[in-house]
């Protein structure tokens, strides 16, 4: 007989105007392996934080071993052997292995002493239990990532985990080291311990999961068992839609013309070495690569935040130095950071004052602003790009997360760019929005715009751009057409690029 974990009823939890989870079921047995997957956005995350007790869930019901909880926290959570591994794995680096592992878990039994021999012995067992040799005495700052996991799914042990939580733990991993996780997990299902698994690479979650729960949009769409589904159902149920992958293609010829951009040796030192790449007029070029490769320290020195010591930039075939993004703007350059709501927008502002930043100058008559003209411009800018919203003259705070960034694309549109880089143009946004951007970064390609893209998605890099540019540790070490490369290839190239110990951008 299953004996049930975990189980949660209804869960409802909604975020200003976003229904982060809407009526969400989800039961974990004993010694089960249950796979979460879904969209960015789709409140995987937000699950997570209900059953730890980190968030309280607006309606609905958590039994755990059995009992009732009308309010969940943290502590109780715990207490019924629930545990968390984020994918930051919250380690002190500058402490010893041992320690990591063991010294919590002193520390909340209050006691007074604290036993160093103790201290490192329950950590040699719990590194025994799975079968790992590494030494308690190590420093955590030494080891590699997926020693670092091994840590924390040892702390997760001492303190008798009867669920252990893992929130991507592969993202930054070599393919043995996914294999060697796996292996772990496998040990840890032997033992009875029920392991709840985030991932969206969906190669792997058929190698592990007993069960797969798909969530799209904060709605639960079904729980499968992993032999029910493949790779096609899959990306079906996790989208929505039958995706008949269609390629962007580039309908620009550029055989004739001199590119719209032109990079000869750009070079920054600790940041990026010896770019060379051309973007042509009507292209989308995608630039993948890991954490700290150097993409968007490149991003930023195109746009005059961040100067080069040396190289020189070309546009349309013209040398120029640019200086500060207002001169990256005169030249026709625009760039959607990574962050848009820190460096994109005025959040407690009107959406229409945030959209009309940019292009007010070109308003303005004799000093005076032609109110009614930029109204009309800007109402016909937000219908184009499908912000959903009531009204212009509501904050861009009311928006949900995948139509503030389309305000901030549309305020960049509406500055009329020649060339235009977005660095990570979709993260975190709801699904229909991520498809919207992606039709909308099309469109302005087949007008001759030149695009950059930056992504950390490769299924998104390689159906949203007809080249892709791999970088390493500050450097370009691939150029690929896209039409020329399978995911699993280009995934395999961007992995092996993972070094093994965790080292610095040596440039
Ligand atoms: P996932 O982990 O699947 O990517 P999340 O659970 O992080 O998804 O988010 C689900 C939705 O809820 C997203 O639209 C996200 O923007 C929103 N959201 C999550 N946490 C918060 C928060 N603390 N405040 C506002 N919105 C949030
Ligand atoms: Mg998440």
């Amino acid at each position: 007989m299953n004996e049930e974990i975990i189980s949660v009823k209804n869960i409802s939890k909604r975020f200003g105007a976003v229904q982060a989870l809407d009526n969400v079921d989800l039961v974990i047995n004993k010694g089960e392996i249950h796979c979460l997957v879904g969209e960015n956005g789709s409140g995987k995350s937000t699950l997570i934080k209900i059953i730890s007790g980190v968030e309280s869930p607006d309606s609905g019901d958590i039994s755990i071993n059995g009992k009732l909880y009308k309010k969940l926290n943290a502590i109780d959570s715990m207490r019924e052997g629930i545990q968390v591994i984020y994918q930051d794995l919250a380690l002190f680096p500058n402490l010893s292995v041992g320690e990591n592992i063991s010294l919590n878990q002193r520390i909340e039994k209050k006691e007074k002493f604290i036993n160093w021999r103790e201290v490192r012995d329950i950590a040699e067992k719990e590194l025994k239990s799975i079968g790992k040799a590494i030494n308690p005495d190590d420093l955590v700052e030494d080891l590699s990532v997926a020693n670092r996991q091994i840590v924390a799914i040892c702390r997760a042990l001492t303190h008798e985990a009867k669920l252990i939580i893992m929130d991507e733990p592969t993202t930054a991993l070599t393919k043995n080291e996914v294999e060697n996780l796996f292996k772990i997990i496998l040990d840890l299902k032997a033992q009875g311990i029920s392991v709840l698994f985030i991932s969206h690479k969906l190669s792997e979650v058929f190698i592990i999961s007993d069960k797969i729960a798909i969530l799209r949009d904060g709605k639960k769409v079904g729980d499968f068992k992993a032999e029910e589904l493949d790779n096609e159902k899959l990306v079906f149920y996790m989208t929505g839609k039958k995706l008949v992958a269609t390629k962007f293609k580039c309908e620009i010829k550029q055989d004739s013309g001199k590119p719209l951009l032109e990079l000869k040796n750009f070079t920054k030192k600790g940041n990026f070495l010896d770019i060379n790449l051309k973007l042509y007029s009507g292209e989308i070029l995608g630039i993948i690569g890991l954490l700290g490769s150097g993409r968007s320290e490149l991003a930023t020195a195109i746009f005059g935040l961040n100067k080069p010591d040396s190289g020189e930039l070309f546009i349309d075939g013209e040398k120029v130095v640019i200086d500060n993004p207002g001169e990256a703007i005169e030249y026709g350059i625009c760039y959607l950071p990574e962050d848009r709501l820190s460096e994109g927008l005025f959040i407690e502002k009107e959406i229409e004052e945030n959209l009309s930043v940019i292009i007010l100058k070109n308003y303005i008559k004799s000093g005076l602003i032609q109110r009614k003209k930029l109204r009309t411009d800007i109402e016909k800018l937000s219908k184009d790009l499908n912000i959903k919203t009531p009204s212009l003259e509501l904050p861009v705070q009311s928006l949900s997360g995948g139509n503030q960034q389309k305000v901030v694309v549309a305020k960049w549109i509406a500055a009329n760019p020649k060339i235009f880089i977005l660095d990570g143009p979709t993260v975190g946004i709801d699904v229909g929005s991520k498809s919207d951007i992606h039709q909308i970064i099309r469109n302005l390609a087949n007008k001759g715009i030149g695009i950059i893209i930056i992504s950390d998605e490769i299924p998104e890099a390689l159906q949203n751009s007809n080249r892709i540019l791999v970088m390493r540790h500050g450097r370009i070490v691939k150029e690929l057409e896209s039409d020329c490369i399978t995911e699993e290839e280009l995934n395999k190239i961007v992995i092996e690029s993972i070094p093994k110990q965790p080292e610095k951008v040596s440039i």
